[in-house]
């Protein structure tokens, strides 16, 4: 590979035995044209932005043109989908162009969302719409900037093309950047058909990649479960303390490295309540917030059984195991989660009765309607007594004197923290984010890209979102909930 290659790819998975995906390359489009390039992010991967924006680049964003290096392939994957079983799915609409390692000398996939058909495709047309794609583009950024693992975005390219769903839409590509594009249903896809052998190489080939430290356990297949239980935890636990839905937790959606993947119908909520739902495919709630937690173990319980037939020779002690390990989910979430509630309200040294007064809050805020994200923010202003009154929160309450009550029992409980007002001011702020991509707000940015074509309100909310914990003054609608005739109540895959 020469210097002036646009990627130094160094292909991994392309490596791994024919049966694992497809080769072929992204299918082109007409008349492509640049969206928007991530700068930081390319040039995290070493990558040269200004080459990226040029006509050649953009051709590569848009899979016209198949950079030097890259061995484009479609991956292979099942999953259970709403719980049931698809023994096929794969990249139906993605390509991986291939691996770099990127400046801090972590590997990254670099695939083209939205990039032609594929012998996964079945029905579909292998295309995504403008609208989805900035979407997704918003909303990972946005995870990123919080700080919780994510597939990335480094770019938006328009094809010029419209493509068919309910009504004709333009069509777009993205390029998505992940640790690795393998899911839990990738592990399924093998196991489903009894390729056991598939299952170890795969197992390997993860354990090499993202989980090194399992490689020096005595049982790295059963190691590999528990780190990957172990990172999922930590993710789900991330979006619980953010508000946010992912909307469809199915098994191949679901990241093997725990990034957070496939920003479909997900949402932050609004108003806060456990059984919150935006998807328009979830009728039955089967991935309502309050159940993420939950889903995950199942999903997880998943990847055990694929695993089954590698953690031991017999079969009782391997399920053994196995369960005792899936287990431990629960308790392996609340290390991560309930230590993150308590921070989010300044409770940064135990104390017992934290936990109900948390729980009391939680209560409050699900009967009273009360915005998820601006109640913590704003409570970070009531600590330091000069800066706010009480009506600052307790106006995000359908009842107000609901939250006075409760800000008794939360001050008496602050005055025993070590710390001053102003560091328990500070620490608060910097677990609440005033800035989250709020469904109104990207609806709207959506709205304008592609029926005005005005990309302005979708440039202002990547900006925004860039810095979620600091306050941005004159951007402060941003962090306002809808108003009633903002709210918007679905969300759509619009695959
Ligand atoms: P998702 O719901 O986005 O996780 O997608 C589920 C499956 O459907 C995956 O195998 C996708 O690759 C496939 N898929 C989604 N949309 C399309 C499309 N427009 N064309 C072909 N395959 C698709
Ligand atoms: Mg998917």
């Amino acid at each position: 590979m020469t210097d002036d290659a646009m990627f130094r790819f160094d292909n991994s998975y392309a490596r791994l035995p024919e049966r694992f995906f497809a080769r072929l390359p992204p299918t082109p489009v007409s008349e492509p044209s640049l969206i928007r390039l991530n700068e930081s992010l390319a040039l995290e991967l070493g990558l040269n932005p200004e080459r990226l924006t040029t006509p050649e680049g953009i051709e590569v964003l848009a899979g016209n043109r198949v950079p030097r290096g890259a061995e484009p392939l479609a991956m292979a994957y099942a999953g259970f989908q709403f719980g049931s079983w698809v023994p096929q799915l794969g990249d139906g609409r993605a390509i991986l162009l291939g691996e770099l390692i990127d400046r801090e000398g972590v590997r990254r996939d670099v695939q083209l969302k939205g990039s032609g058909r594929t012998p996964f495709s079945r029905n579909g047309d292998g295309r995504a719409a403008v609208g989805p794609v900035l979407r997704e583009y918003v909303i990972s950024e946005a995870m990123a900037a919080l700080g919780i693992p994510s597939t990335r975005a480094l770019a938006a390219v328009a094809t010029g093309e419209r493509i068919r769903r309910e009504t004709d839409l333009p069509g777009a590509v993205l390029t998505r950047v992940a640790q690795s594009h393998i899911r839990v249903g990738t592990f399924q896809f093998f196991a489903g058909r009894r390729d056991e052998a598939s299952v170890r190489v795969l197992a390997d080939h993860v354990i090499a990649r993202h989980y090194t430290e399992a490689s020096e356990s005595d049982n790295p297949i059963f190691a590999l479960l528990g780190a990957v239980i172990e990172r999922q935890a930590e993710l789900v636990a991330r979006w619980q303390l953010v508000g946010f839905i992912h909307g469809v937790m199915n098994t191949d959606n679901m990241s093997i490295a725990g990034e957070t993947i496939d920003y479909g119908p997900c949402a932050f909520m609004d108003s806060y309540h456990p059984d919150t739902v935006y998807s328009s495919i979830d009728h039955r709630g089967r991935y309502a917030y309050g159940n993420q937690p939950s889903i995950a173990q199942w999903n997880l319980a998943g990847l055990a059984d694929a695993l089954l037939p590698l953690i031991a020779d017999d079969q009782d002690t391997a399920v053994e195991l196995a369960t005792e390990m899936i287990q431990s989910f629960p308790t392996r979430f609340a290390h991560y989660y309930w230590p993150g509630l308590h921070r989010k309200l300044g409770l940064m040294e135990a104390r017992e009765g934290d936990v109900e007064l948390v729980q009391d809050l939680l209560r409050l805020m699900a009967e009273n309607a009360a915005d998820f994200s601006l109640t913590f923010r704003r409570l970070s202003d009531l600590v330091d007594s000069s800066s706010r009154s009480d009506d600052w929160v307790s106006g995000l309450f359908d009842d107000p004197a609901a939250f006075g009550q409760w800000a008794v029992r939360w001050r008496q409980r602050l005055s025993s923290e070590t710390r001053s007002p102003a560091e328990l001011q500070r620490d608060m702020r910097l677990v609440n984010p005033a800035f989250i991509p709020r469904n109104h707000r990207v609806e709207e940015a959506i709205q304008a890209a592609v029926e005005q074509n005005n990309l302005g309100p979708f440039e202002q909310l990547i900006e925004v979102l860039a810095s979620p914990f600091e306050d941005q003054q004159s951007l402060e609608r941003y962090a306002e909930p809808p108003r009633p005739d903002q709210i918007v109540r679905e969300t759509f895959c619009g695959t």
